[in-house]
């Protein structure tokens, strides 16, 4: 890549942009003039008085302008939390909650979990004096089964509508119905981009608010010809700008943890090469897992003469803003969790962005001055081979926990449900049978006792089945264990690239001849066996944050063990039931070996292989079961275990048939499924 030479052409008319930028950062702006600077301020009590005026409406404005930190204060001052009911604002990811109630609670000088706070799954820091309060949008979901009315909300903000995750899409319809019995609650729904006409016409032509948005002009740049290796050329083109382009703060996209860890180690050790001929440079990470400390620094205000990079997933395309970036630098690729409804197939891939999303990438250039986008493509990929738009994430993964969670809110008939954009038919049909299997619903659709205790879990409903089925199998402390690990969704192994060699000799000690669920389960005792040390972690190479997290999601889940009344009793003894509750629950997850270290999938006959950071790398067992699948050069599954395929008679004789256990032909779900699934 050389984006060295269009800078260079444009020369030192640019020292002028430093000058604007530096004075920018120089003056540190109060708390309060920081309030008033925000493009949403002057509309303050217009905006208050269309609220009043109208109980649904539509808030549309650039990010960055406002809305999601400014909008719920102005509602508490105004008064609409007088009569002792909350302000609720959904978003859709965890880290985006927990940054802006810090954020309001900094502003209203309060401390966090107080009258301002957040909720997210597993973790709920609001108290009973709180007025404020972010969650996610999967949060509210599932409040909607506490609370159906909503009843102690004057005031719901479904934020960052333009995600369209599947969560906010099924918001939409909820809350629709609810504002039809409930003329005293205010619905905001609030986006960034410019679907507000859908938006209105789908909430009875509600009336749309527009907050005209501050941008500069911000220059793209492509690369000439495609980029082999992303992560070099970000790399690359962070130094480059650093090297040659005025002040002011730079922000990268990249795809997940692991990349973003990648980057900030090859960019520290470059940068410590060059030494000190160059100005600092504060590398700075965010992503969902990403303690909260850290969160903090990234919003802090950069030292005078230093540069920011700021190595971001696309949680900072539009939930997150960040002050003073000037330079963008975007690859064109997001991590999106894809499902094949004829295959029954979930996966995780890395694909290109649309070009809606590149458009908001570029945009966060141009917040305070005019900024450089560098899209490390092509011209002609941007216009010929991105999308327009992102398709919404109800188009497109697996519905099986949404459905769970509207069937418990005794929402049956789900084909006529209110949909701004209705899931595929076959997704649907797919999700009912995948339920049915599990024996959450019964052959009419209904919720079955199983399924009603199912849907207590926020989970998956595969991890909510395995962990029911630890009662039949006696052993709910190893498998509550095994859910926390799985669901911290990041590897616990701590892998630096000075010493790797004897982090992977302590990660294979670790290691369970049956497989990755054990292995887990293994550093998880191990670790409660240390007291939960700090130094246990440091010297087994086990990121000890992650650690802390998995102790609190399993402590929550023991406590809905509790609600759904199953007893903690352990097993450690005998593997043999840990992997068949495992089974009763991701028995869709299977897959036989087939020859040259590849694997079958049982019913649809898919190629897949085992991560080759995998405990059965080397060992190639002939059944395995697996918890995800991950797609980079293949087909990879994720967190592998053994099983013997005559389990899966017993955890599931409805789904298995003994002969396929046998040859793996591909079969049909029984017929009666099939048809009863077009009545629901
Ligand atoms: P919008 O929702 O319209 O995109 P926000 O309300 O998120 O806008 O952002 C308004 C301002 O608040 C931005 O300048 C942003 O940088 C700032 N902000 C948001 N969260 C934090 C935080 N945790 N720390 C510091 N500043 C923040
Ligand atoms: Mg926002």
């Amino acid at each position: 890549i050389d984006f060295i030479q269009a800078l260079q052409l444009e020369g030192n008319q640019e020292k002028k942009d430093e000058e604007k930028i530096s004075e920018y950062q120089k003056a540190r702006l109060t708390i309060e003039e920081t309030k008033k600077s925000l493009p949403v301020f002057p509309f303050r009590d217009a905006l208050i008085e269309a609220i009043r005026n109208y109980q649904i409406l539509i808030v549309e404005g650039e990010t960055g302008s406002g809305k999601t930190t400014q909008i719920p204060q102005y509602l508490h001052e105004a008064g609409f939390t007088d009569d002792g009911k909350k302000i609720g604002c959904t978003q859709p990811r965890r880290v985006a909650a927990m940054s802006v109630a810090a954020r309001v609670a900094q502003e209203m000088n309060v401390k966090l979990g107080n009258e301002v706070g957040y909720s997210i799954r597993f973790e709920d820091c609001t108290s009973d004096r709180t007025v404020i309060k972010y969650m996610t949008d999967g949060t509210l979901h599932r409040e909607f089964l506490s609370e159906p009315d909503l009843a102690s909300y004057s005031v719901m903000i479904i934020d960052e509508a333009h995600e369209r995750t599947l969560h906010t899409d099924i918001l939409f319809g909820l809350v629709k119905d609810i504002t039809r019995f409930r003329p005293d609650l205010k619905l905001l729904i609030s986006s960034a981009t410019l679907d507000a006409e859908k938006f209105s016409t789908f909430f009875d032509d509600a009336p749309i608010f527009r907050i005209p948005g501050r941008r500069f002009p911000v220059n793209i740049y492509y690369t000439k010809a495609p980029e082999a290796d992303y992560i070099d050329a970000c790399v690359v083109t962070v130094l480059q700008i650093h090297a040659t382009q005025p002040l002011g703060d730079i922000l990268v996209f990249l795809t997940g943890q692991e990349e973003i860890e990648t980057c900030v180690e090859m960019l520290q050790e470059r940068t410590k090469r060059i030494g000190k001929k160059l100005k600092e440079l504060i590398i700075l990470p965010v992503y969902a897992n990403l303690p909260t400390d850290m969160q903090a620094k990234i919003f802090e205000p950069t030292p005078e003469g230093a540069r920011k990079v700021v190595l971001a997933t696309n949680i900072a395309e539009t939930s997150l803003t960040i002050d003073n970036i000037i330079y963008v630098i975007d690859p064109g690729f997001a991590k999106q969790n894809n499902f094949n409804s004829k295959t029954g197939m979930e996966s995780l891939m890395v694909v290109p962005i649309s070009k809606a999303s590149a458009n908001q990438r570029a945009g966060r250039a141009g917040r305070v001055a005019a900024g450089k986008c560098f899209r490390l493509y092509t011209a002609w990929a941007y216009k010929h081979e991105l999308e327009d738009n992102t398709v919404p994430e109800i188009q497109r993964i697996n519905l099986g926990n949404a459905v769970l969670t509207l069937k418990a809110l005794g929402i049956n008939d789900l084909i006529h449900f209110d949909f701004l954009d209705p899931p595929p038919h076959e997704t649907l049909v797919l999700a009912l049978e995948q339920l049915y299997a599990l024996g959450a619903l019964n052959h009419h659709g209904e919720l079955t006792k199983a399924g009603r205790r199912m849907a207590e879990f926020p989970t998956d409903p595969m991890l909510a089945k395995m962990l029911l089925a630890s009662e039949k199998y006696k052993c709910s402390e190893e498998i509550v264990s095994i859910a926390a690990m799985l669901s911290v969704n990041s590897s616990v192994f701590y892998r630096p690239k000075d010493k790797i060699i004897h982090a992977d000799t302590a990660r294979k000690n670790f290691f369970h001849r049956h497989g990755d669920h054990l292995t887990i389960m293994n550093v998880y005792n191990q670790w409660a066996d240390s007291d939960y040390s700090v130094q246990w972690c440091y010297e087994n190479f086990i990121q000890y944050r992650s650690m802390k997290r998995a102790r609190d999601v399993r402590e929550q889940l023991v406590g809905l063990m509790e609600r759904v009344e199953i007893d903690m009793v352990s097993s450690i003894s005998d593997d043999t039931n840990i992997r068949k509750a495992i089974t009763a629950g991701y028995f869709y997850h299977i897959a036989k070996f087939s020859k040259g270290g590849h694997y079958k999938t049982v019913k649809h006959n898919q190629t897949v292989m085992i991560h080759p950071n995998s405990a059965l790398f080397e060992e190639l067992p002939r059944w395995v079961i697996y918890h995800e699948l991950v797609f980079t050069s293949k087909e990879f599954m994720r967190q592998v275990t053994e099983i013997e395929s005559k389990w899966l008679l017993e955890v599931a004789p409805h789904y298995y048939k003994s002969k396929e256990l046998e040859d793996s032909t591909n079969k049909k779900m029984p017929k009666t499924v099939g048809k009863s699934a077009n009545n629901f």
